[in-house]
């Protein structure tokens, strides 16, 4: 088992950070692991550096001391990757290539670890769960609590996929005994979305496509599309999930533009399709039911290389 502050007694500066648009699980991750050293060794200065996270995340205690520029640092001593490797780090990989101790906690099975020390499990549900696991159970208190718990159910889908595991459940269990009001962040942070969001979202089930029999459907939202509603990508979590949805379906795929020629593709399957190994294939990663990767070339371009990859998962199964 990894040894969080043994790791860090002697350091007097520890960075934090995770993937590129940061989702739940990141940030709670992040913020989950700031308070806790902060706490504990409160002689060593600690900064977490995401790229800006959504508002829905404000409540929890940090967020509004998340450094999201980049500046020149001298080395830390102890730097924290947490929800990824460090090709996902963005801007931030710079302090993870000088720091002195490198530490990196995931639980992608692509994985292989980046740090100088790791801790990557993935059969765990959530970065978060793994930050718990590892944090002393006497040391814990109401907010750190809150970070994790958000952090958990993003992931998990409120511990409803398959990434749940009766451990899961447990550790929610003993998380909400510290008293934060669960069912509003639950609402306020997964299901609630703004009046632009339903709306986009409604546009692209519209506009989706169902393939391969019916068992895949695709959708995708164009530049032109995410400027007319004036949303950014942020905006757009979820609507691959409501894809999934749909019965019958076993594969989803949501894709937005993300430069000329470029798309963010983000894959779902309900229980045959190793989507994993899909997105691996195409230079990205994630898990075996969620997964994602960026792709060049034009949308039909995109689709025709998946649907190809995507098939040959439904024949092994
Ligand atoms: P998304 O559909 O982008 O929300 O991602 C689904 C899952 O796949 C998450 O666990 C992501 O962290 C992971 N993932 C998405 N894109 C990539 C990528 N390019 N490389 C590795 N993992 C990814
Ligand atoms: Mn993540
Ligand atoms: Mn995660």
């Amino acid at each position: 088992m990894l040894d969080l502050l043994k790791e860090c007694e002697e350091a007097g500066r520890i960075g934090i950070s995770g993937h590129i648009r940061p989702d739940g699980d990141c940030v709670g991750a992040c913020l989950g692991l700031w308070q806790y050293l902060k706490k504990c060794l409160p002689q060593a200065q600690v900064q977490v550096f995401l790229e800006k996270p959504a508002d829905i995340f404000e409540e929890i205690k940090g967020f509004g001391e998340i450094c999201s520029e980049f500046p020149e640092e001298e080395p830390f001593d102890v730097f924290f990757v947490l929800d990824c490797g460090a090709d996902r780090l963005g801007e931030a990989e710079k302090y993870f290539r000088t720091a002195n101790k490198t530490i990196n906690i995931d639980h992608h099975i692509s994985n292989p670890g980046s740090g100088s020390i790791n801790y990557i499990r993935p059969q765990v549900g959530s970065s978060s769960e793994l930050i718990y696991d590892l944090m002393e159970e006497d040391k814990l208190d109401r907010d750190i609590a809150m970070a994790i718990y958000i952090g958990i159910i993003h992931d998990t889908g409120v511990f409803q996929y398959s990434n749940t595991s009766p451990a899961t459940m447990e550790k929610g269990a003993k998380l909400i005994r510290y008293g934060f009001d669960f069912p509003r962040l639950i609402q306020e942070t997964f299901y609630q979305k703004t009046y632009l969001q339903a709306q986009i979202l409604g546009r692209a089930l519209m506009e989706s496509i169902r393939f391969l029999n019916g068992c895949c459907i695709v959708s995708v939202i164009d530049r032109k599309v995410m400027d007319f509603y004036n949303v950014e990508p942020k905006d757009l979590d979820g609507i691959v999930n409501q894809l999934r949805n749909i019965k019958g379906v076993e594969c989803a795929i949501f894709m937005y533009q993300s430069g000329v020629l470029e798309y963010k593709v983000s894959l779902r399957s309900s229980e045959k399709v190793n989507v994993a190994e899909v997105a691996a294939y195409f230079g990205g990663g994630g898990h075996a039911r969620a997964a994602g990767c960026t792709m060049k070339g034009t949308f039909h371009d995109c689709i025709n290389n998946l649907s190809l990859h995507i098939e040959r998962e439904l024949l092994k199964s």
